[in-house]
């Protein structure tokens, strides 16, 4: 099989300015668009959904026999994948929790991703993106990370059969499960600085002739187009999954860098838009965004009116994937919340402790960033923008057994 992108992919837009970017044939690989200030604003892919209505019509969405993110190929930006490569992606079940219903006041549903193949639902974004990469023309992928992320682009390299994949990590995660598993994925593992701004900072440096040539790629958070629509897959399979009329009212999402938030709703816009679910008639969820209150420049310009987040200072949280100081989408993440009437919340520390400790009491699979859903439940539930009886999906990213075995929820 040959990697190739999908026709039913339309243009390439600016997330922030709307601007349309220049594809050059897909012929190099896709970066952050040219039309804003450097390093410039997240690029988006938008499809013909003319040319997917009539796909769809022939066979269902979800239905043309792929497990997996390619389950819903007429949607994805790049087909062709074998199938070895992601068919144990995704395909999480949503299932409801009586116990923490009765506790809440409400119907808990939880969607566990922790049973995809590297432990997070890191793999959706990882598996489109390095896919779309190397159709691209991409030889090598880089990416700094403070965990998941690296595990996920070292697997989906080494299923490619492509070089492992350069990674770098803060200092302090010398030795940890997540640099044991990148290179058990054949990547390539590097130290510095303090934490993932840093790390990104020296590989953007390190590895400067490379990504300007096109042939090393970076694939971090929304610096390509492949995550967001792999991310975006969550947000179909709970459609297609629940149905329209058992929508949530509610879904709760731990908020690092935002991309399946804004990847969910991508997959309710464009299902609106094929007609296959209607806006006037099915109440889209609300969509809330959860941060550490020691990190949470998401919820400060929220709270604030603000059209984009502005990066603050962390101060550490027991929570690695929620340690994102920064948003380079934030504009899209704000525009999520605000378009679903949704909000976003900051949960203490503390807090997301004993939510994880209850996680484990319940026999829940979920990591400390899924266990800061719950906290964020209790803290809406308590002061009412969560009404009692209504239907809440806390979207759980992660297993247990990172955490567990980082230690981090003892140490930090
Ligand atoms: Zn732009």
């Amino acid at each position: 099989m040959e990697l190739r992108i999908n026709p039913n992919l339309a243009r390439l837009v600016c997330s922030n300015s709307g601007k349309e970017v220049p594809a050059h044939g897909f012929a190099s690989p896709i970066g952050l668009c040219p039309c804003c200030p450097r390093p410039g604003k997240p690029v988006v892919v938008e499809y013909d959904l003319q040319r997917v209505r009539a796909e769809v019509a022939a066979t269902p969405l979800g239905a043309n026999g792929a497990r997996g993110p390619w389950r819903f190929a007429p949607l994805l930006p790049v087909l062709g994948v074998p199938e070895e490569y992601a068919a144990d992606v995704g395909g999480t079940p949503v299932v409801r929790h009586e116990r923490l219903s009765a506790r809440l006041g409400v119907e808990v549903l939880l969607k566990n991703e922790g049973t995809n193949p590297s432990g997070s639902f890191k793999d959706r974004g990882l598996a489109v993106a390095v896919a779309l990469g190397r159709a691209c023309g991409a030889r090598r992928f880089c990416v700094p990370t403070q965990g998941n992320a690296g595990v996920a682009a070292c697997l989906f390299s080494a299923r490619l059969g492509m070089p492992g994949c350069v990674v770098y990590m803060p200092e302090s995660y010398r030795g940890c499960i997540y640099h044991r598993a990148c290179e058990f994925f054949g990547g390539e593992v590097r130290f510095v600085g303090a934490n993932i701004a840093a790390a990104g900072r020296a590989m953007r440096e390190d590895l400067a002739d490379e990504l300007g040539s096109g042939t090393t790629v970076d694939i971090s958070t929304f610096f390509e187009p492949g995550r967001l629509e792999g991310k975006k897959t969550m947000g179909l399979e709970i459609a297609l999954d629940l149905g329209p009329g058992a929508f949530p009212d509610v879904i709760v999402y731990p908020t690092g860098g935002g991309t399946g938030l804004v990847g969910i709703w991508k997959a309710f816009e464009e299902l609106a838009g094929l007609g296959l679910i209607d806006p006037a008639r099915t109440r889209l969820p609300r969509m809330v965004a959860v941060q550490s209150a020691n990190c949470a420049p998401v919820v400060a310009a929220f709270a604030e009116g603000l059209p984009d987040v502005a990066p603050v200072v962390s101060q550490g949280t027991i929570a690695d994937g929620l340690d994102v100081p920064g948003a380079i989408m934030g504009h899209g993440i704000l525009r999520v919340l605000h378009a679903s009437g949704g909000t976003a919340v900051a949960a203490p520390e503390e807090a997301i402790a004993a939510a994880f400790t209850r996680y484990g009491l319940e026999g829940v699979n979920g990591g400390v960033e899924s266990a800061a859903t719950l906290t964020a439940l209790e803290i809406l539930r308590a002061d009412g923008r969560v009404r009692a009886g209504e239907r809440v999906l806390l979207l759980n990213t992660g297993t247990q057994l990172i955490p567990l075995s980082r230690g981090t929820w003892y140490h930090k």
